[in-house]
């Protein structure tokens, strides 16, 4: 079973203590800042001088420095910058700034898991991420609650790096829901599996081969659309709530029927031993390296992908059907 840590496991003065650099004033970094800075912490924002987040962060009453300065000041330096550029954060504004007991944190293992950044041994190497995007961290810390974190060490330098993640995570409110330990390897491989098999690509391509195969049997793409995309969101939100057992609970006996005697069709042992596959290209760092050469070319395939899909019947037909929903929101 996992091992969870609450409020009174975590020391909050630990953190306290110390001095935090948070890089980057995205998803993540703005709820961190905040609510260590709320949470009595001391603790700057690094951001490059060009950078939009800037008048963001200052508004909100935070000292903003260019990362490199914010790594200097600081003792406990958490990278939220987005992945695939952290190495060269970490190359020009962290290493030259890394002193020995210094704290490197890190919100997903990637870099680490990957030897993308190699800190070095007098250095505490941590994670805190919490489970749930940034703005729902954020709001939880403001209504007295939070949202699940996990935590991991991969390097305990100074011997304290555990209880300093802790008290990092109770700083921002994780240790009053729960925080999970974890280790970097289990993190980074789990979290690229289940995005890649099942949150993301799983998701995407089960809802466009089911939305395909209704309007190659000359279904009209609006029913297809709304039966195979939209409809989705009512049985996640059933599943969130209350597991399978809940959204069966919920559908119909007919429903829940083909839900068994069909699904293991569509997701069969086949679909598995790819599963298996993708599973050990990410353990072996082939995912990994394919990605980091992509982004790095410019991200060639990466646009053909976006374009075509963009442009797939499914699409085209949502964004004319969206129009219909008052209620469904499209901010960006
Ligand atoms: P984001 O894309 O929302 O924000 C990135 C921030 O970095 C922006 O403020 C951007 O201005 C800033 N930035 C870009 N280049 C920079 C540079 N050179 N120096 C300093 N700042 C720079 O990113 P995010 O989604 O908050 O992700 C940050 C980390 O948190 C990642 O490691 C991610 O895997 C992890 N994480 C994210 C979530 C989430 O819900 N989004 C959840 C768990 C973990
Ligand atoms: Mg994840
Ligand atoms: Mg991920
Ligand atoms: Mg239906
Ligand atoms: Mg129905």
């Amino acid at each position: 079973m996992a091992e969870l840590f609450y409020d009174d496991d975590a020391d909050l003065s630990i953190i306290q203590g110390r001095k935090v650099a948070v890089l980057g004033y995205g998803s993540q970094g703005h709820a961190h800042a905040l609510s260590l800075r709320d949470s009595g912490v001391d603790v700057r924002v690094g951001l490059p001088e060009g950078s939009k987040s800037r008048a963001k962060a200052e508004e909100q009453g935070l000292r903003v420095v260019t990362p490199a300065e914010a790594a200097a000041e600081a003792d406990v330096i958490m990278v939220l910058v987005p992945d695939p550029i952290q190495a060269k954060v970490y190359e020009e504004s962290i290493a030259p700034n890394l002193k020995d007991g210094d704290a490197l944190f890190f919100g997903h293992g990637f870099n680490i898991r990957f030897d993308f950044i190699k800190p070095p041994a007098g250095v505490d190497v941590c994670m805190v991420a919490p489970k749930g995007p940034g703005h729902l961290v954020r709001r939880q810390f403001e209504e007295g609650r939070g949202v699940p974190c996990i935590a991991a060490v991969e390097q305990d330098a100074t011997g304290g790096a555990f209880q300093l993640a802790l008290s990092y995570a109770k700083g921002i409110g994780g240790t009053r829901a729960g925080v999970i330990k974890t280790t970097f390897t289990e993190e980074t491989e789990t979290d690229l599996f289940g995005e890649q098999a099942v949150l993301c690509g799983g998701a995407s391509a089960l809802v466009k081969a089911g939305f395909e195969t209704l309007v190659e049997a000359g279904y009209q793409p609006e029913i297809a659309y709304f039966e195979c995309l939209h409809e989705l969101k009512l049985i996640v939100d059933l599943m969130y709530e209350g597991g399978l057992e809940k959204m069966r609970w919920s559908v119909s006996e007919t429903a829940e029927w083909g839900d068994y005697v069909t699904g293991p069709r569509i997701i069969n042992e086949n679909t598995k031993a790819e599963m298996k596959k993708v599973l050990a290209e990410i353990q072996d760092g082939t995912f990994a390296r394919n990605w980091m050469a992509e982004y790095n070319a410019g991200l060639p395939k990466y646009n053909e992908y976006k374009k075509a899909d963009g442009d797939h019947l499914l699409e085209t037909t949502g964004r004319e059907l969206r129009k219909l929903m008052s209620w469904v929101d499209d901010e960006n």
